[in-house]
């Protein structure tokens, strides 16, 4: 069976250029602030082949880059009978490529193996993009949310990934003011954040979620400190987005066309979202090369190349 949760075999909207092909639902970790899986059940997923086929149908619809989702994707398979596992789903994937790429949505820092490392950094079908969802990089704080790594785990895994592929686009989650957060650990988890070679952060001032074992905590961090620490992390952040676009003004990445709010952009394989003026007469969708040119404020504008292999960046 896998009609356990709403499965759409990849959603593709015509105003939108990539899918979204849910892999995955629920979660049994019970991180102490996490509602899901109380919400969402525990974890399950959709078996191999099934996956397999969606990906081959959304190829031939034309789809060219295909996210793969999940609540916790690195449980992926953990429930299925024969039991198997999200490195070897990427495999399969791999092997077969029917789509022309594959993007990961968020996975776990402490499910990322170096088997998986060395497929994704040893590939030109995976995207060079990984959202690992840090959270705290005080170790104190990341055992009360039950957590299980710690800060320096952290870095180590990013520093890994990186020394494989430096053109690697390295993202995460953080959430700011959980209960007996003291300045001493949020400056840590400022300090694990800049050790660890990251492109971009999402911020998440803490909100307590009643039935969750963190709302039980005592010491909770005031509003106007989490909206301090909120508002400091989002300018990190920015300032990390704009040196990883900086690490590649001049260079080529392959792209896919998409339809954003500000108008036509293209978002390269490792996340760089790209301004380009002369779209006119391409399709959004479509997979082009591009020319990263230089940066306005946050935003990076380039153009688009034709029948030019992209610039490799390993360093
Ligand atoms: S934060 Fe993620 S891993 Fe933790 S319980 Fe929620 S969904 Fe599961």
């Amino acid at each position: 069976m896998y009609d356990v949760f709403v499965f759409d075999g990849g959603l593709k909207l015509s105003k939108h250029s990539r899918s979204f092909l849910k892999i995955q639902d629920g979660c049994s970790q019970f991180c102490s602030f996490c509602i899901v899986p109380f919400a969402r059940g525990l974890n399950r997923s959709i078996p191999p082949q099934v996956v397999l086929q969606s990906l081959r149908d959304l190829g031939s619809q034309g789809v060219d880059e295909v996210v793969l989702t999940g609540i916790h994707l690195g449980t992926y398979g953990k429930d299925l009978n024969p039991r198997t596992s999200f490195f070897d789903l990427l495999r399969l994937i791999n092997f077969e490529r029917p789509v022309k790429r594959v993007r990961l949505s968020s996975i776990d820092p402490e499910e990322i193996s170096p088997d998986l490392i060395a497929l994704l950094a040893g590939s030109d079908f995976f995207c060079p993009h990984l959202h690992l969802p840090l959270q705290s990089g005080d170790n104190a704080i990341l055992k009360k949310m039950r957590r299980h790594y710690t800060g320096e785990y952290f870095i180590d895994l990013c520093q890994k990934i990186l020394e494989k592929r430096s053109d690697f686009c390295l993202g995460t989650d953080v959430i700011v003011g959980f209960p007996t957060e003291t300045e001493k650990a949020f400056k840590r988890t400022v300090q694990v954040l800049k050790d660890s070679g990251l492109s971009y952060l999402h911020v998440f001032p803490y909100s307590e979620r009643l039935g969750t074992k963190a709302a039980l905590f005592s010491y909770p961090v005031s509003l106007e400190e989490k909206k301090v620490r909120s508002r400091y992390l989002r300018q990190v952040s920015e300032k990390l987005r704009k040196q990883f676009y900086q690490k590649f003004i001049g260079f080529t990445r392959p792209a896919i066309l998409e339809n954003r709010r500000r108008g036509l952009t293209a978002l390269t394989d490792n996340y760089i979202s790209v301004e380009i003026k002369d779209l006119d007469q391409y399709v959004v969708g479509s997979l082009v090369n591009v020319t990263i040119e230089g940066l306005t404020g946050p935003i990076a504008y380039g153009r688009i190349v034709e029948n030019q292999s992209h610039s490799a960046f390993y360093i």
